[in-house]
């Protein structure tokens, strides 16, 4: 069994990983993409993924930092705290570098004598893959951008966000740091998520129409909305270009797309690679299940991948996208809404068991 992944990103190596365990050979594509190896951003991975990559013998708990409370606020609320979750003891998410997650997922792939990486960006090889002359019984391909994507996978729901992130990392006084807080401000989401004792990571998407900032104007917003932080230092601040997409059909032949390349969301919940986890699990469990069964690798898994989580993503998506929608049309009226409806939902223990169970384990 031989499956080839195309991509060298977070997901493509995850993936990597888990399919050796079952003993197959794993070729990887590393295209002409450089990874930036010094990017601030951060990534936040639910418990119950974190568990799951555990079991696949990627366990991340001496490299992450767990937080257990989460703090929502709104800007025009003066401040005040319009939703937690969470409780002492339980963890929620745990925040990496994604560099860090990177350099973890490489060193072991580059251990794991099942797994061949290979440069490639000729077009032949596109070529040989779109039609079906290859050595490979699977094709995963991650990028949205290659040639294959551009030719076979083009429908999709795209959304533009009209947004852009700004990442930066702050150094501060210690302090206990279990706690994430999002404001929603009238700029935008902006997010500080603990990284130890003495680092945070910031993120603030801001909607275009309030201008291209510049990184002091950042940093200014930032101090205003830090309210627990003695801050000592900024690194740099990063921007993202916010964009969704959705792909229309997940498969063509034996290729499958993969992670962002048919679910691209707003980070505002901290989900785009939480929702990839779960899908590494459900394409596992299908691939179990034909190996035990004695069947072939084929097409027949990436029809039913498809059937099992395209709907689930799609419901995922679009609810991400209707919290975005709901805060950007809020704040054109002064949070009149959300002051009553956050005001019920903070008491209602129904709503908070769920919403807690949506960002740790997806729909279901
Ligand atoms: C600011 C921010 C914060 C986030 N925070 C979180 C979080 O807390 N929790 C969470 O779960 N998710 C978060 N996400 C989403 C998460 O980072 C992504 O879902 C995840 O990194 C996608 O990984 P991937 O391997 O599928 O895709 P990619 O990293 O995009 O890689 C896929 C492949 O495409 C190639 N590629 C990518 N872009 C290009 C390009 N422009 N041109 C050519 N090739 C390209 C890569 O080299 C790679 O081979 C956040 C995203 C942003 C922008």
């Amino acid at each position: 069994m031989n499956i080839c992944l195309i991509g060298y990103g977070v997901s493509s190596l995850i993936l990597g990983n888990v399919l050796t365990n079952k003993n197959i050979r794993v070729s990887i594509i590393k295209e002409n993409k450089v990874i930036k190896k010094n990017t601030n951003r951060t990534v936040g991975i639910a418990k119950n993924n974190i568990d799951f990559l555990k079991k696949q013998k990627i366990d991340l708990n001496n490299y992450v930092w767990p937080i257990n409370k989460i703090k929502i606020f709104n800007e025009s609320v003066e401040n005040k705290e319009i939703l937690n979750f969470g409780q002492k003891n339980n963890n929620l998410f745990s925040i990496i570098k994604n560099s860090q997650l990177i350099n973890i997922l490489e060193k072991k792939i580059k251990k794991n004598k099942l797994i061949k990486i290979i440069k490639k960006k000729e077009i032949n090889f596109y070529n040989s893959i779109i039609e079906n002359n290859h050595e490979f019984d699977l094709v995963i391909n991650f990028n949205e951008y290659n040639k294959i994507s551009k030719e076979k996978f083009y429908r999709r729901h795209y959304k533009d966000y009209k947004s852009l992130a700004y990442t930066t990392l702050i150094k501060h006084k210690e302090c206990d740091n279990k706690c994430a807080y999002q404001i929603f401000s009238k700029y935008g989401p902006v997010a500080f998520l603990p990284l130890s004792k003495f680092e945070t990571s910031v993120v603030f998407s801001i909607l275009k129409d309030n201008n291209n900032f510049f990184d002091e104007k950042i940093i200014k917003l930032i101090k205003k909305y830090n309210k627990n932080y003695f801050v000592k230092s900024f690194s740099k601040i990063e921007k993202f270009e916010l964009k969704g997409s959705l792909l229309k059909n997940y498969y063509y032949k034996n290729i499958l797309c993969f992670g962002d390349n048919i679910h691209k969301i707003h980070p505002l919940a901290g989900q785009g690679l939480n929702m990839t986890i779960r899908d590494i699990k459900i394409i596992s469990d299908l691939i179990d299940n034909q190996i035990n069964l004695g069947l072939p690798l084929d097409k027949s898994i990436l029809r039913e991948f498809e059937k099992e989580t395209k709907h689930l993503n799609y419901l995922y998506s679009q609810s991400i996208n209707l919290i975005n929608g709901f805060f950007n049309f809020d704040n054109k009226f002064k949070n009149n809404y959300s002051k009553k409806i956050f005001n019920f939902l903070e008491n209602n223990s129904f709503f908070k068991k769920y919403s807690t169970m949506f960002a740790d384990k997806g729909i279901f």
